[in-house]
């Protein structure tokens, strides 16, 4: 993939400033620990071999120079591990919440194929990663760069041989390094895929935990949870053995240098080319010279870690929105609730299979339809193109004479309402689930809603009333209690087109007969397409729509449909039968 440098660098952009600041202090922190040496150079070599008798006055002055730059640097040192770290987070922040921003827009079928676990570790570990490389990348350059290039000309011009011996060591510590890291970074990278499968299946089996409870299917899902938490065990062992070797190399390859450097140097005394202040002051250096080629190459890592980081956001983030707003789109007002399917032929993407195939409907304003048919004829899957949670595969979809496609998304999707069957609600209050429909509406409109829909008596009898918290997903509450706030935030909303999609199917017989009621109020004046299994509840339908694998297979009043005989009375005389 190509990487995309300059849109890598722009998330600096706001915390340029401060984060310049923060190199500036990495600078001066190197910079400060590079003097320390030379001062002790100083002491030994020039003060104490002197004349002794002004020495002391002179080490006193000396200390309190190292004092002082000590202060500096501690200062320093505190701002950049503070600011540093402060924007790197800033960053990451910004990078999430854009991040989360874009998947809000990503269209049904990207959820349709994506794990939810697998996308919450892109927000979380994936970004760590890449912020931990926005701040520390360039501070740890910053840092390790000053002291090998400030060590080594110090030491150059301390004992020039010896520096360069020293130095033509160095390509082969790099080598070794660059070697490792490569299969380091192939194991990083298979620990990120490992962990986000960990979390893949604890989001997939916490979600689902009362089906795995009440199939009382524990064992299953531990077992699999610790197949994917062994694999990452697996995967992390590698890396740590990787990391071993790394490390003790490195480790093995500065010792060599070190005791070369005091064979060297002290063979060097002997035969004064060197005296010993030097080579103390060179042993104090040879560290700033070897720990930077050290800290170098595992910033590649770093470097590869935060990159591979930023390609997964990248790939997220250059996924446009299947369904998405045509330039000139237009916003709908005043909508009538003119439904028409135009010979619609759809399938799922990456799917050959065609649901639907040419199907023609027309859905008047105000017009109270029924659609009825077999599991997997295609119902809920047509009612799914009105708000294009889907977009056709050919023909058109038209809301008061406008294609679909053409409309502005938002102005589209407040002018249909939808209840399913299976509610959705947030963790929250009543009250705030309510107003979900409309997070304009005052505490008033969400009661006097909560009355059309039947839910007013039952929300008062929660201890504390319309603030009561629901619990996740609403489990505090009854099917039809969860069914009723549903539709309460559908009378908020207040839609031209409503669609209910099975709404009662879950629902005992009194919590229905409840339900129909309010829906029945909801219907009025609004086009309606109503989904029902359950032929009894649609008697009552302007039309009746029968909808099989084969497209539309007849349409009708009840009456008339059953005076013709055909797919439609079949189903109900054997719904009838089944009920007496
Ligand atoms: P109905 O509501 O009439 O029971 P659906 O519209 O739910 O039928 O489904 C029609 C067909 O489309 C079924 O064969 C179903 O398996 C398939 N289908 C439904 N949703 C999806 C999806 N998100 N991705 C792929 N296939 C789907
Ligand atoms: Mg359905």
């Amino acid at each position: 993939m190509h990487f995309p440098v300059k849109k890598f660098f722009s998330y600096y952009k706001p915390y340029l400033k401060i984060f310049l600041c923060v190199l500036l202090c990495a600078l001066l922190v190197s910079s400060v620990t590079l003097v320390f040496p030379l001062l002790v150079r100083y002491i030994t070599k020039d003060v104490l071999e002197g004349n002794l008798s002004d020495a002391l006055s002179e080490v006193y002055w000396i200390g309190g120079l190292m004092l002082v730059l000590a202060v500096i640097q501690n200062i320093a040192n505190y701002f950049l591990d503070y600011k540093g770290h402060e924007v790197g987070a800033l960053m990451e922040r910004d990078l999430r919440s854009e991040l989360f921003a874009h998947m809000q827009k990503l269209s049904f079928s990207f959820y349709d194929k994506e794990r939810t676990g697998q996308l919450m570790s892109r927000v979380t570990t994936d970004l760590l990663m890449l912020a931990e490389l926005y701040h520390h990348g360039p501070e740890d350059y910053v840092k390790y760069l000053t002291r090998f290039v400030g060590a080594f000309v110090i030491l150059f011009f301390i004992n020039a041989p010896l520096t360069i011996a020293v130095f033509c060591f160095l390509p082969f510590l790099g080598a070794f390094a660059l070697y490792f890291n490569k299969k380091l970074n192939r194991s990083f990278k298979e620990n990120k895929e490992r962990i986000a499968d960990v979390n893949a299946q604890v989001e997939d089996s916490l979600s689902g935990i009362r089906a795995v409870q009440s199939f009382a299917n524990e064992h299953l899902e531990i077992e699999k949870f610790s197949r994917e938490n062994n694999r990452f065990l697996d995967s992390r062992r590698n890396t740590y053995k990787g990391e071993a070797y790394f490390y003790n190399g490195v480790e093995t390859f500065i010792q060599l240098i070190t005791i070369a450097v005091i064979v060297f140097g002290s063979a060097s005394i002997v035969s004064q080319k060197l005296d010993l202040a030097d080579l103390i002051t060179f042993l104090l250096y040879i560290n700033f010279m070897i720990e930077p080629i050290q800290k170098l190459t595992h910033m590649t890592t770093q470097f590869q870690e935060g990159i591979t980081g930023f390609q997964r956001f990248i790939e997220i983030m250059n996924l446009k929105p299947a369904i998405e707003n045509k330039p000139y789109a237009v916003i709908l007002s005043d909508v009538d609730g003119d439904v028409e399917f135009h010979h619609v032929s759809f399938r799922y993407e990456d799917h050959t299979e065609y649901v639907l195939k040419g199907l023609s409907l027309h859905v008047k304003p105000g017009e109270y339809v029924a659609l009825v048919g077999p599991s997997g004829a295609g119902k809920t899957t047509l009612c799914s193109l009105i708000p294009r949670f889907y977009d056709v595969t050919c023909g058109n979809v038209f809301l008061d004479g406008v294609d679909v496609r053409d409309i502005e998304l938002h102005s589209l999707r407040k002018t249909i309402g939808i209840v399913q069957q299976d509610v959705y609600l947030f963790a929250g209050t009543v009250m705030e689930n309510i107003r979900y429909g409309n997070p304009e509406a005052t505490d008033e409109e969400v009661i006097a809603a909560a009355k059309h829909a039947n839910a007013h008596d039952f929300i008062m009898s929660l201890p504390n009333g319309y603030h009561s918290e629901i619990g996740q997903r609403g489990v505090k509450l009854s099917g039809g209690q969860k069914q009723r706030l549903s539709i309460a935030r559908v009378f908020l909303k207040n839609p031209p087109v409503l669609i209910l999609d099975e709404a009662t199917s879950a629902l005992d017989n009194e919590s229905e007969s409840i339900i129909k009621e309010s829906l029945e109020s909801l219907a009025k004046g609004r086009t309606t397409i109503v989904i029902a299994h359950r032929l009894s509840t649609i008697r009552n339908a302007e039309r009746i729509i029968m909808l099989t694998e084969n497209g539309i297979a007849e349409q009708g009043t009840h009456d008339m449909l059953l005076k013709r005989g055909g797919v439609y009375a079949h189903l109900y005389s054997k719904q009838f039968e089944l009920q007496a």
